[in-house]
């Protein structure tokens, strides 16, 4: 029953998230789809604790291994996060440091969150990039350096870092042509069959969703209209909305 409810800017509180109640059994790949401004990136913020419970809400709760992790403190959370949940930030977000080389953005992570000790640093980064496809030289590069496609795939390897049972992508092959797309893809698919994660694909695009994932939840104005097999839900679509957005796809 979560909701989020941004009080910025505007006269008014904006919903972002309105009531929105759903499970995700362990491994299973889910995706999350909806128009721009439904509110997938908000819930992806919220179920991995990236965003702070907002401080108005109609409440709600989110539970992770039977604990509520809204209620979770800031030095619980930084010793959570190891084996526990992690998002790949969708593009724009400011995922990646400019001015800081790969190798650093994991020895940040590692120095907050790592079980790793420091001797074992330099072989978890190789082997992390070669999880990912990316030569060891990468390491040594500034984001600027590296194309879309490869910056993309340094993301997935530092949210991997922490071994999380629960990883989230925003929006993933967004922004990047189509070959790239593909190969993006089938690495998140390999990885997760691999690595065993349970996953949450944002997009917008439902071919990319539906290629991917076994289940959908369907995400308008704020709320879940629909959530089914992905299997079904070109044949037998229930909401009015999901109808909608099958009618542009197809
Ligand atoms: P997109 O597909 O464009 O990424 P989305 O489905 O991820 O969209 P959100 O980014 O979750 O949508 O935004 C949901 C609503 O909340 C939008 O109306 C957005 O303008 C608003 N919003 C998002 N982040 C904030 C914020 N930090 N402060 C205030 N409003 C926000
Ligand atoms: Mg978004």
């Amino acid at each position: 029953n979560l909701s989020v409810v941004y009080e910025s800017s505007g006269f008014n509180a904006l919903q972002a998230v309105d009531h929105v109640s759903f499970a995700l059994e362990a491994g299973e790949f889910v995706g999350l789809v909806g128009e721009s401004g439904s509110g997938k990136s908000t819930l992806g913020l919220a179920i991995t604790r990236l965003q702070k419970p907002p401080a108005r809400t109609n409440g709600g709760q989110i539970f992770f291994r039977g604990k509520d992790i809204r209620e979770l403190d800031a030095e619980t959370l930084r010793q959570q996060r190891q084996g526990g949940f992690a998002m790949v930030l969708q593009s724009g977000m400011n995922a990646l440091n400019p001015v800081r080389t790969i190798r650093n953005h994991f020895i940040d992570i590692f120095r907050a969150h790592g079980h790793v000790g420091k001797s074992g640093w330099d072989a978890r980064q190789i082997e992390l990039m070669e999880k990912v496809g990316l030569p060891k030289e990468t390491l040594a590069r500034f984001p600027g350096e590296l194309s879309g496609g490869m910056r993309q795939r340094v993301s997935i390897a530092l949210a991997l870092s922490l071994e999380p049972q629960l990883m989230v992508f925003d929006e993933p092959t967004t922004a990047l042509d189509v070959l790239v797309q593909q190969a993006i893809m089938d690495t998140i698919k390999s990885l997760q069959k691999s690595e065993g994660f349970t996953a949450v694909l944002i997009s917008h695009d439902l071919g990319v969703v539906l290629e991917s994932t076994q289940r959908v939840l369907v995400m308008h104005e704020g709320r879940i209209v629909e959530d089914a097999p992905s299997r079904d839900i070109l044949e037998n679509p229930q909401d009015e909305y999901t109808r909608m957005l099958l009618s542009h796809y197809a």
